[in-house]
């Protein structure tokens, strides 16, 4: 759905309007326009999500082609916040890790420095899996559906998703499958956006430098759900994960290879700036990116 929506006409949506993925409400008014696609936030509770229909099989997110050239910039951009997590959950244990859609790969081989641990990964597209298989040599790299994998019940330790929740158009079938995937007491993490920084960047966005083509603003075509503490802690509960905490890890430094030092600089000073706040808050008030933990 790509229609405009105006604010005055939220409240008489139609029987096909979309209903809200966290009450269900059908009443919704538009925060931001991205190039002819709406960003509505539900009256009701909040949550705010992409009016564009996605393709529950989308799997161009890599092209039809195996990544060629140097894709390192993709693991250096990485290598600081995967740093942060193996410190935090990897170092010093064992066990069974699945990456849920682990793209590259990238996260995945960083696993192979710690030998107490096997990781597997499951990847929609055809390109992207065969470089994890291929290039990295990431023979637990599975690609299809996570749903279609034919993984083990009560098998894995921790599952990662890193960027993976936010595409989802319907995310908890994927949520369900990764509770039955993992041991008792295993953990789920997860990585994405946090809507409180990101509508409000957008818009700055907006103001600072108008709507060009190539910047980033809420990738509307892709990002179809944007998540709130409050929301993700809601999704993960009815889908039967306890224990839901937040932690931080370092952002990542650069984007597709552009480098630029003073970006960079800003950017880990938000980090720790929003680190120091949801400490100070004593966990109330998130404004760093959603790093989740919960529990099976
Ligand atoms: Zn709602």
């Amino acid at each position: 759905m790509q229609r405009k929506i105006n604010q005055k006409d939220t409240d008489k949506m139609t029987s096909d309007s979309p209903r809200c993925l966290m009450c269900g409400g059908v009443e919704y008014r538009s925060v931001f326009n991205e190039f002819g696609v709406d960003i509505l936030r539900c009256k009701t509770c909040r949550h705010t999500f992409s009016s564009f229909s996605g393709d529950p099989n989308y799997d161009k997110y890599w092209g039809e082609e195996a990544p060629s050239g140097d894709q390192s910039y993709w693991d250096e951009a990485h290598a600081r916040m995967y740093r942060d997590f193996l410190g935090t959950f990897i170092k010093g244990r064992s066990g069974r890790l699945l990456d849920v859609g682990c793209g590259l790969g990238f996260f995945l081989r960083s696993i192979q420095d710690h030998p107490g641990w096997e990781g597997y990964g499951s990847e929609i597209s055809p390109a992207a899996s065969r470089y994890a298989r291929e290039q990295l040599g990431l023979s637990g790299v599975v690609c299809g559906r996570l749903e279609d994998a034919g993984f083990a019940s009560d098998s894995f330790d921790i599952i990662t998703m890193w960027d993976v929740i936010e595409h989802l158009q319907k995310p908890d079938p994927v949520l369900k499958k990764c509770k039955e995937l993992l041991k008792h007491n295993g953990i789920l993490f997860m990585h994405t956006p946090n809507v409180v920084i990101q509508v409000p960047k957008a818009r700055l966005k907006k103001l600072l430098r108008g709507m060009k083509p190539g910047i980033g603003y809420l990738e509307a075509r892709d990002h179809l759900h944007h998540y709130s503490s409050s929301s993700i802690r809601a999704l993960l509960g009815r889908n039967g994960f306890a224990d839901v905490r937040f932690v931080h890890c370092h952002p990542i430094q650069s984007v597709s290879g552009r480098k630029d030092a003073g970006i960079v600089g800003i950017k880990n000073m938000w980090f720790e700036l929003a680190r120091a706040i949801h400490r100070v808050t004593l966990g109330e008030l998130n404004l760093d990116n959603l790093f989740v933990v919960a529990r099976k």
